[in-house]
């Protein structure tokens, strides 16, 4: 901790800094590590780094940073995969140390730092869960509920932006305030799924679900993506799962090219769930494609791939994400059409897709964009950008994301705002619609100064000036 500079120095350093509770950093590697994510893409290093020891030094700050035009920004995990939480010559709010959990019944009141992983461990002791996981539970709760939070059973429960009843912010003027929907409406609803534009979360209040105990998981080889969403369909409207989503891996023996498979969930209490729904349909699973498993193995699944990855290194390797929803009436001709056009390469060694459905009526979140048909498709390519031969270049894959993004769009797709994907003021208009002056009214109304997380790119010149009025 030598090479880090202490509050005072840092204030005498850069000039009427606040006190604070916390701690302001402007050490090197403090700062370089503010300046990555997971996408491993651009690298934009800020000026502070902000542990804050209280939302009043996330407000003391944001003060501070607007009276200056110094653009902010926030920061829980760092999995965003282009830049999305980096302030290059800013401050980044490293939002991990506000990770207090406090548990309720059925309601969790907890810091935005604060990972699912830590948080689903907390209600499983009171056996209780978040009723919505993403697949991967080690990104934080801030910033999830910023872009949205999907995962298996979003059909029946909405995104993570859905389960939230009051969230604790600090606007871009630097107003530490309460929020739900019923105080200060339109500022609840520009935060939720709001990408960072008009304010920090420092605190949310969530609903809880029962937690099975055990669940069976069913993974079903399917022969083609038609034959997997027509499956999907099928298991959502029978309500029998809790968890429906779908997969496609590389696979150099199959035709096509890609391996597809279904993953569904039921809790186990007493009676074996699903299994008539799936004979229904002709899936009669084999003994390797049924296991039963505690819960919690089930949520954090992907912790020993992850693992691995970690030990040979690939875990760090770029990783230019592309994810979008698709309307029902297109899916089964842009995904073929897609899948097709890829070659497994295109996603890296390690990559795969993603695909499964969701119903347009359980997402409430405004500022979530989804298409609008009773049920949308979220589709993504987990790409890595490996230095095997035959592997595009991170670079490679992004031009490939934004070309995939025109083409999905023209099947009336809209992207899932957490990739890699080239975006400007007009496409991000274009992705909120009607929603546009929802958030553009709320980023002059909370974030005057415009200093609020510029590496969204949505309002240009974040680094001081105001979105021109409508
Ligand atoms: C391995 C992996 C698995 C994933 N799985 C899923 C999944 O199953 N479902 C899903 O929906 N998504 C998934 N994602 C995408 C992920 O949900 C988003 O990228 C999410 O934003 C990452 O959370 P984070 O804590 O790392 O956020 P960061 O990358 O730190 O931040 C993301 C954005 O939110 C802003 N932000 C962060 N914290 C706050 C806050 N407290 N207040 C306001 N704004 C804030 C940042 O400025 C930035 O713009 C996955 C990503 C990865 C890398």
């Amino acid at each position: 901790m030598e090479a880090y500079r202490s509050v005072q120095e840092a204030a005498a350093g850069a000039g009427g800094i606040p006190e604070l509770d916390g701690e302001l950093t402007l050490a090197p590697e403090a700062r370089a590590a503010a300046a990555g994510d997971f996408g491993g893409l651009p690298h934009g290093h800020p000026s502070f780094v902000l542990r804050p020891g209280s939302a009043d030094d996330v407000a003391a700050m944001l003060r501070y940073c607007r009276d200056n035009r110094i653009p902010v920004a926030p920061r829980g995990q760092g999995h965003s995969t282009f830049g999305q939480a980096q302030a290059p010559g800013g401050l980044v709010v490293d939002t991990g140390t506000l990770d207090s959990i406090h548990l309720d019944g059925d309601t969790a009141v907890v810091g935005a730092g604060a990972r699912w992983s830590e948080l689903v461990r907390a209600t499983l002791a009171q056996g209780r869960t978040p009723p919505v996981l993403t697949d991967y539970l080690e990104l934080s709760v801030g910033g999830t509920l910023s872009v949205g939070g999907l995962g298996g059973a979003a059909h029946q429960h909405g995104a993570q932006t859905d389960t939230v009843t009051e969230l604790e912010v600090v606007t871009g003027s630097g107003r530490r305030t309460v929020c739900s929907p019923d105080r200060e409406p339109g500022l609840f609803r520009a935060v939720l799924a709001g990408l960072g534009q008009c304010a920090v979360i420092t605190r949310a209040t969530l609903r809880l679900a029962p937690a099975p105990e055990t669940v069976r998981r069913y993974r079903i080889p399917h022969s083609s993506a038609t034959a997997l969403t027509a499956t999907q369909r099928r298991l959502i409207r029978s309500g029998a799962f809790s968890y429906v989503e779908g997969q496609a891996h590389p696979d150099a023996e199959l035709p096509e090219g890609w391996r597809y498979t279904l993953e569904a969930v039921s809790p186990l209490s007493g009676a074996p769930g699903g299994e008539e729904e799936l004979a229904g349909l002709g899936c009669r699973p084999g003994p390797d494609e049924v296991e039963d498993l505690p819960y919690l193995d089930f949520a954090d699944r992907m912790a020993p791939d992850v693992a691995y990855l970690e030990s040979v290194g690939a875990w760090h390797d770029p990783h230019p994400w592309w994810n979008a929803f698709l309307p029902d009436s297109t899916v089964d001709a842009a995904v073929p059409e897609t899948m097709a056009g890829l070659r497994p390469a295109d996603v890296g060694p390690t990559g795969m897709a993603l695909l499964y459905p969701l119903f347009r009526d359980r997402l409430h979140t405004p500022l979530l964009r989804v298409p609008d048909e009773p049920v949308v498709f979220l589709f993504s390519l987990l790409r890595t950008a490996t230095p095997e031969p035959g592997v595009p270049s991170s670079q490679e894959m992004v031009r490939a994301n934004r070309a995939l993004y025109e083409r999905v769009r023209a099947h009336g797709g809209v992207q899932y705002p957490v990739g890699s994907i080239p975006m400007e003021t007009r496409d991000w208009r274009e992705h909120f619609g009607e929603r546009w002056p929802l958030l553009a009214e709320a980023k002059r109304e909370h974030d005057p100064a415009s200093v609020l997380t510029p590496g969204q790119g949505i309002f240009p010149g974040s680094e001081g000036s105001a979105p021109a009025p409508e």
